[in-house]
């Protein structure tokens, strides 16, 4: 097994002393192999709460987007086929044509019972 004794990695390490000023010592005492096994596992560890804290955040995004609102057509984009039969107006449905004349034009009980009679005659 080749390893390096403390003289050999503090000379092979000294040119990383500057970028690192934190770079302990080597220690001949220290079990390296295991102490970088742990750091690995930590890290797996880490990387799984970070994957979860992602996908946690992605679904609070996913929460936090409003529906998009349904955009409301222009009165110039809708055509105007129903009329009015006892006015001018136009309506781009029969609903809107059926409010408008029950608004506007309201049929009085006598005119409605005329308006019957009249369509049973032949
Ligand atoms: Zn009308």
């Amino acid at each position: 097994m080749n390893q390096l004794n403390d003289h050999n990695h503090n000379q092979f390490f000294s040119m990383f002393d500057n970028s690192i000023p934190q770079c302990p010592n080597y220690d001949s005492k220290t079990n390296y192999l295991l102490e970088s096994r742990k750091i690995f596992l930590f890290n797996q560890v880490l990387q799984q709460k970070i994957q979860f804290i992602k996908d946690q955040n992605i679904l609070l995004d996913k929460q936090l987007v409003q529906p998009q609102k349904k955009q409301r057509r222009k009165a110039t984009d809708i055509s105007k086929i129903y009329k009015c039969t006892q006015c001018e107006k136009l309506y781009g449905s029969e609903a809107s044509l059926n409010l408008h004349i029950k608004l506007k034009h309201p049929i009085i009980e006598s005119e409605s019972k005329t308006l019957i009679e009249q369509s049973f005659q032949i």
